[in-house]
């Protein structure tokens, strides 16, 4: 066994998961909605097995998702994206992978910021990159200039950017976006962007991507997941997109990992990517509504909620909370003892992070978050 593999943990969401069966807990840790799955991504998926091919689709994805893809990023981010330069993979999972073989060589070094979701660093380093971290702070989790350019090196390559961002739920401005890409520019580095979140935000904000910045299109690698734009993560469907030369090289990286994704859920993520605004927008304000529960509740029980902007998840500050826990203890104890399961931020750092900030998922049922925090207020 690879020594890596030999020495390493299931990850924080299995891990809180498991615990969360075997304990009967309400499971705000793992990220995954509760309500039944919307009928028409359901009817059209059952279709397509009935009606539609069930053999190998080609390797970069069904032509019709990969135009349905760049149809959905030119009305909704303004992209102009053409089909050749899209690669469909089997959930975002593969994408990242995907991207880190074709980029990293042994020896390269790759920008991460944490807290970093945390299939990142153990990809680098099993191709032999080095994961070089920039840290961002709670409770506003900001990009800083000087942080970012005193991480940089003659061997750094590539630099990885979630956002919005899993687990802090905040959003990149505008001028924090400006500033990463023209790092990017300056010390040619590739960026991969984890946008699976990008159309999981509130209060009106709109998502920019990072490709769309000056001298960023032919340095870019957009990753995407129907797993979060429609509340499916089950259905492992995702994609990058990338200019053509780029593009080719990633789809070399993808055609020796999964080769190909099932056509029947590419076909129903197809026709879901070719429904109307407002259909989104209709899911979007049912978690607006659950976000908005939970943040009260949790505010009525005296808990400091921090500022969110996007994902399905809301970060508590359990020290300003008055909880004199650290969050790996408080979730480790609340699963058990208050049959409440969460996320220790710090699992997403490596090193030296904040040890009280407590991630809750809240796409769930409103009686479901109502007695969560009812149960977290009794244990805290
Ligand atoms: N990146 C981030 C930031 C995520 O939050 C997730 C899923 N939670 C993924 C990647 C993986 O997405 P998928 O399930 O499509 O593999
Ligand atoms: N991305 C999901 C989350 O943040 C978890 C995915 C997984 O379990 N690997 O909760």
């Amino acid at each position: 066994v690879h020594p890596l593999y030999a020495a390493m943990a299931p990850t924080i969401f299995e891990h809180m998961s498991a615990l969360a069966r075997e304990h009967g807990a309400i499971n705000l840790g793992q990220g995954f909605p509760d309500e039944p799955p919307h009928p028409d991504m359901v009817a059209a998926a059952a279709r397509a097995l009935t009606e539609k091919s069930n053999q190998y689709p080609p390797a970069f994805g069904l032509p019709e998702l990969c135009n349905a893809i760049c149809g959905f990023y030119a009305r909704r981010q303004g992209l102009a994206l053409a089909p050749e330069q899209v690669i469909v993979t089997s959930g975002a999972t593969e994408a990242l992978a995907a991207a880190l073989l074709a980029l990293v060589a042994s020896g390269d070094e790759v920008i991460l910021f944490q807290p970093a979701y945390d299939s990142y660093a153990p990809v680098i380093r099993r191709i032999g990159g080095v994961p070089v971290s920039v840290a961002l702070r709670p409770p506003h989790w900001r990009y800083d200039a000087a942080d970012l350019a005193a991480a940089i090196t003659p061997r750094t390559r590539v630099l990885m950017l979630n956002d919005p961002l899993n687990p802090a739920g905040t959003v990149a401005s505008e001028a924090e976006l400006a500033m990463i890409a023209e790092t990017c520019v300056r010390y040619d580095l590739t960026a991969i962007c984890d946008e699976v979140w990008e159309d999981v935000r509130f209060d009106g904000i709109a998502h920019r991507s990072l490709l769309s910045f000056p001298g960023m299109a032919e340095r870019a690698v957009k990753i995407g997941s129907a797993g979060k734009i429609f509340g499916l993560t089950g259905w492992k469907t995702g994609w990058m997109c990338a200019a053509p030369a780029l593009a080719t090289a990633l789809g070399r990286a993808h055609q020796f990992l999964t080769f190909t994704t099932p056509p029947a859920l590419q076909w129903a993520v197809a026709e879901g990517l070719e429904r109307p605004d407002d259909w989104f927008a209709a899911q979007r304000d049912g978690w607006a509504v659950s976000r908005r529960r939970l943040g009260d509740a949790l505010d009525r029980a005296g808990f400091n909620v921090l500022p969110n902007a996007a994902t399905w998840f809301l970060c508590i500050d359990l020290a300003a909370s008055g909880v004199a826990l650290s969050d790996r203890e408080f979730s480790e104890r609340a699963v058990r003892e208050a049959g409440v399961a969460s996320i220790p931020v710090s699992a997403l750092f490596e090193g030296d992070g904040p040890r009280h900030i407590l991630r809750l998922c809240f796409a769930k049922d409103g009686a479901v978050l109502d007695e969560a925090v009812e149960r977290l207020a009794r244990f805290r």
